[in-house]
């Protein structure tokens, strides 16, 4: 209870100094802010719940308040024989690319790389069915109907299914809230979950819509994404700068197009710099 009771200690106007508690509530306010599992076995969501005011959009502390257990579900498990075996198979490609596998530096490339891509892939850990978002109030009328929460740019990697080269770019989120929010920490993770796949570009955009659609309950849900695919980029001649955009729209900005010229000229705006 230590957390909970040092947060309703530091309400304004109480005058605690800090020096006047008992035993293990001593020590500087700030480590006790910053310090990791709450004493007693509650989650600090639990003991917060009275106590703290309504989160507001901008003052999110969602990694405060819930676990990362969604992104990590479903882990992949290879057999150490398993990976061996990869290794074997990465080392024949390599070398019959061009590779030359007897040098210090490429030595344990087989392995790195597998590990590598092991790691690009890990989306596939997660659940998105686990994650929740934060309460707020709806007061009806033209501002829970048309005013958006715009977050991004949301840096992501992904890997195409194709090819299995990379695509980069950022992300932009827009919703129309209801009676929910949802923090930007979150909404990277979000993103970073259905990127680090084997994907495509239409795909991953349409899973973050419905995924952000269904944790929200919103009034509407866009999504913008930008990138550019490695995979048309780096081979033969077919060098260009090309960036592919895609736009992703749900409820209110189906029917409304001044909503979805908003949400665009917001997020081009400041993708501005990234891919121009
Ligand atoms: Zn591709
Ligand atoms: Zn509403």
């Amino acid at each position: 209870m230590a957390r909970f009771t040092f947060r309703r200690l530091h309400r304004p106007g109480e005058g605690w100094t800090g020096h006047d508690q008992p035993g293990a509530l001593r020590g500087p306010p700030t480590e006790w802010a910053d310090r990791g599992p709450p004493v007693g076995g509650h989650p600090p969501a639990e003991l917060m719940a009275d106590d703290e005011p309504r989160p507001t959009v901008g003052g999110l502390r969602d990694d405060d308040l819930e676990g990362r257990d969604w992104e990590r579900v479903r882990p992949r498990r290879i057999s150490d024989a398993d990976w061996k075996r990869y290794e074997g198979y990465m080392g024949e490609i390599l070398q019959a690319l061009g590779m030359s596998l007897n040098t210090p530096g490429t030595l344990k490339t087989p392995m790195r790389y597998l590990r590598a891509m092991f790691d690009s892939t890990e989306g596939y850990e997660g659940d998105d069915k686990l994650v929740t978002a934060f309460p707020t109030e709806c007061y009806g009328g033209p501002d829970c109907e048309l005013s958006q929460v715009i977050d991004g740019p949301i840096p992501f990697y992904a890997l195409c299914e194709h090819h299995a080269f990379p695509f980069f770019g950022h992300a932009y989120l827009g919703y129309v809230a209801h009676e929910h929010i949802i923090g930007i920490s979150k909404l990277t993770r979000l993103v970073r979950l259905f990127a680090r796949r084997f994907t495509v570009q239409e795909r991953m955009g349409r899973e973050i819509t419905e995924a952000l659609s269904r944790i929200l309950q919103a009034h509407g849900v866009a999504v913008y994404l930008e990138a550019v695919h490695l995979c048309t980029q780096m081979r033969g001649v077919r060098e260009s700068e090309s960036t592919t955009r895609t736009t992703f729209w749900r409820g209110n900005y189906e029917s409304n197009a001044e909503l979805r010229e908003e949400f665009l000229n917001i997020a081009r705006s400041r993708a501005n710099g990234h891919f121009s």
